[in-house]
């Protein structure tokens, strides 16, 4: 093969690390990259629930991709990829189309609404920029309403967050800490406001370790974070959600509910015809698609077993740059007519989830388990980390948090 013809779908963690990786490994006259993507900006999806919150405005959260990559050696689209057809080598975009030879699937995820009555049409998600500035302009419309009209009604001053993982309790975190000031700036009493956290399992954030989840749960009712653990959304209207808890159904009358409780690789994975396991594809060690060697997944498309526990990695950023930087050693080995390709193995560097900007929980280098301001800090730095590695010390100091002390 004559050089190369890569396409790449998708600039989150997995596609923008895959590309920046691959412009430093290959040259103009090694391979024809392409990068598609629906925007001209990458976004840290691990800072979205501060977006959706309202306490970080989302041009913190996003950064011109031409920042990070080089246009003289890579082909940028900009455009909404509609399919991708393995079979034919070929991508379908709203506005053309892509042959490719090596294609890299990185189209990260969706919501799992697990055909809850009510809920696509009701309920808000924390998926990408637009989703998450929704969420944060919804909320403040409804407080600017609330004095406006002669019945109160309470229904507007009720955030309902479906599901405690990290999502749902980093989340209700900046939620906690955003709503005092609401509550100031719109003549409303913080005891008229409510912050519902509602959880199948019989704890929020389930297989965590206990002691810091305890440590989180009293840090947020302390915030005035109401838990309703043990209880399933069961259904979505425009104005409250039903739970069911013990057999008993509650219906909360809210405008406000945000669905944090799951989710699932973008569908056109699936409808693409390449073989899925849970809607992801199972990737052979190297990170190829076991049916088509010329795809690789990466990211929250991908699904790796974890030997150890008998069940798949979660989907997180860390794994998906991680993947991104195996796929394009991969990828350069291929362009350069090799054939001897590296296989993943991943490092599990633990999880530090945060508790509004000044305060978090986490578990790292093994066993050591953080909380409080050392854990913030923590979060800070792994977040630093990311944006040193993708745009060196530049993108650093420019989009970085050094808010170390509040
Ligand atoms: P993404 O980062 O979601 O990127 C997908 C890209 O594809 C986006 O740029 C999108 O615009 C583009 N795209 C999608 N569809 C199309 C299309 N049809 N056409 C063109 N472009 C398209 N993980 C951690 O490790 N640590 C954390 O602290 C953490 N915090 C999180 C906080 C929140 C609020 C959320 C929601 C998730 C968090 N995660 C965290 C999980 C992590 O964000 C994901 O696992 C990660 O983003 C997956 O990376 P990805 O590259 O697969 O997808
Ligand atoms: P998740 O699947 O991890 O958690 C969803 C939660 O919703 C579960 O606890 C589940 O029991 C609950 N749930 C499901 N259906 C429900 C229902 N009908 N009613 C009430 N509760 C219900 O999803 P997530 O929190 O969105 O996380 C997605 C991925 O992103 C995970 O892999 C997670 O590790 C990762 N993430 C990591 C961080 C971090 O490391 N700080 C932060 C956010 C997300």
């Amino acid at each position: 093969m004559n050089k190369p013809n890569i396409v790449i779908l998708g600039a989150g963690y997995g596609g923008i690390m895959t590309t920046v990786k691959l412009q430093k490994k290959l040259g103009v006259n090694d391979a024809h990259i392409t990068l598609v993507n629906k925007h001209d900006y990458h976004y840290q999806t691990t800072w979205l629930h501060e977006n959706a919150a309202g306490t970080l405005h989302q041009d913190r959260t996003r950064l011109p991709i031409k920042d990070v990559v080089d246009f003289s050696k890579i082909n940028f689209v900009q455009d909404t990829v509609v399919s991708f057809n393995p079979d034919e080598k070929q991508v379908i975009l709203e506005n053309g189309q892509l042959d490719y030879d090596y294609l890299v699937v990185a189209l990260g995820f969706e919501a799992a609404t697990f055909g809850i009555p009510g809920l696509l049409e009701n309920a808000f998600t924390i998926n990408n920029i637009n989703s998450a500035r929704l969420i944060r302009e919804h909320i403040e419309y409804n407080f600017a309403k609330y004095n406006n009209e002669a019945e109160r009604k309470q229904e507007r001053l009720n955030i309902v967050v479906g599901g405690g993982g990290f999502t749902g309790i980093e989340f209700v975190g900046e939620l906690a800490n955003r709503i005092p000031e609401l509550c100031k700036e719109y003549d409303i009493d913080r005891s008229q406001v409510r912050i519902i956290n509602v959880e199948a399992a019989p704890t929020v954030l389930p297989g965590f370790d206990p002691a810091l989840v305890e440590y989180a749960m009293n840090a947020l009712e302390a915030k005035g974070v109401e838990f309703k653990v043990g209880a399933m959304l069961k259904e979505c209207t425009p104005n409250s959600i039903i739970i069911e808890k013990d057999e008993k159904r509650e219906e909360i009358p809210t405008n406000t509910t945000v669905w944090a409780a799951g989710v699932r690789a973008n569908s056109l994975v699936e409808e693409s015809g390449l073989e899925v396991n849970r809607g992801k594809v199972e990737v052979q060690a190297d990170l190829r698609a076991p049916s088509h060697p010329e795809v690789f997944v990466v990211g929250d498309c991908a699904l790796i077993m974890n030997e150890e526990t008998g069940r798949p990695y979660p989907p997180t950023a860390q794994i998906a740059i991680q993947e991104a930087e195996v796929a394009a050693h991969n990828l350069a080995i291929l362009a350069g007519g090799g054939s001897q390709l590296e296989t993943f193995t991943y490092n599990d560097r633990g999880t530090v989830a945060s508790l509004g900007h000044d305060d978090a929980i986490g578990v790292v280098f093994g066993d050591k388990k953080l909380f409080g301001w050392s854990a913030s800090v923590m979060k800070k730095v792994i977040d630093n980390r990311y944006l040193l590695k993708l745009g060196g010390i530049g993108l650093l100091l420019k989009k970085g948090k050094f808010n170390f002390f509040g």
